[in-house]
């Protein structure tokens, strides 16, 4: 089977109902993302950053996956299908993709703060001050914030250079170091991206980008997919 690599980034989701951030002007509540998305937010104001993630959190128990979504677990009927999402919402599983690696974390999980191998699923979106680890420290978001490394990138490169077809999604590609994965993908592999308002990607060859959106095109790519290289 032939292994097909996906590439997800917020605009993947934005049909679902989810903002990107750039829809957002980079803004929540007057506050930059990043003063509420760093590790530096969590030690000046963690009651903020919780809040925070806490409506996103509200909002993702709120929507669906859509027929992007949808249309990539169709994927799986003759493909190996690996995922790699910048988003931290759980759409591409709850449609039913079977491999999903989430490079920025997930926003149904909590981890301990001071022991990081301490992860706990959410069954509920509030997570408050005093909530506490096993051990005794108060939980954080799982995330990875702006300026934190990406513990599951190397994992990324892996899967990224095992690709026989590359398809990137809804990502504007400057957040690295996800926007650098398409670059350890071979050579002579096809490569598609798919953004509404893609920008010109240099130096990758066998690039076809598709300036729809993914809800739209994702049904009709993944039949000619089917069709065409399986
Ligand atoms: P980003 O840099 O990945 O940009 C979003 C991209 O989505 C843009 O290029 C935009 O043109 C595109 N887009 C918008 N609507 C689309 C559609 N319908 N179909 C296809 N593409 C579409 O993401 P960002 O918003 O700047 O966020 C940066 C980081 O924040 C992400 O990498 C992620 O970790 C996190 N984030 C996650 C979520 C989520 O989990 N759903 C939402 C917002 C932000």
């Amino acid at each position: 089977m032939k292994c097909l690599v996906v590439l997800t980034g917020a605009g993947m989701s934005a049909e679902s109902g989810i903002r990107t951030f750039r829809d957002s002007n980079g803004l929540w509540n007057n506050y930059r993302i990043e003063e509420v998305a760093s590790p530096e937010a969590w030690e000046k104001h963690p009651e903020v950053v919780l809040e925070f993630y806490n409506q996103r959190r509200k909002q993702l128990f709120e929507v669906e996956p859509n027929a992007g979504h949808r249309a990539l677990v169709r994927l799986e009927e003759k493909f190996d299908v690996q995922i790699i999402t910048q988003n931290v919402d759980d759409l591409h599983e709850r449609a039913g993709s079977s491999h999903v690696l989430h490079l920025h974390g997930e926003l149904k999980k909590a981890r301990s703060t001071v022991d990081p191998d301490l992860v706990y699923e959410l069954d509920h979106w509030e997570l408050k001050m005093g909530d506490t680890c096993e051990k005794g420290s108060q939980l954080r978001p799982h995330i990875v914030w702006f300026g934190e490394p990406v513990p599951l990138f190397d994992q990324a490169v892996q899967i990224a250079k095992t690709a026989d077809i590359f398809l990137v999604i809804g990502t504007s590609l400057v957040v690295y170091p996800a926007a650098g994965l398409i670059r350890y993908v071979e050579r002579d592999v096809p490569k598609f991206y798919v953004d509404p308002q893609a920008f010109p990607v240099h130096g990758v060859p066998k690039l076809e980008v598709i300036r729809e959106k993914a809800g739209k095109v994702l049904p009709k790519l993944v039949e000619k997919m089917l069709n065409r290289f399986a």
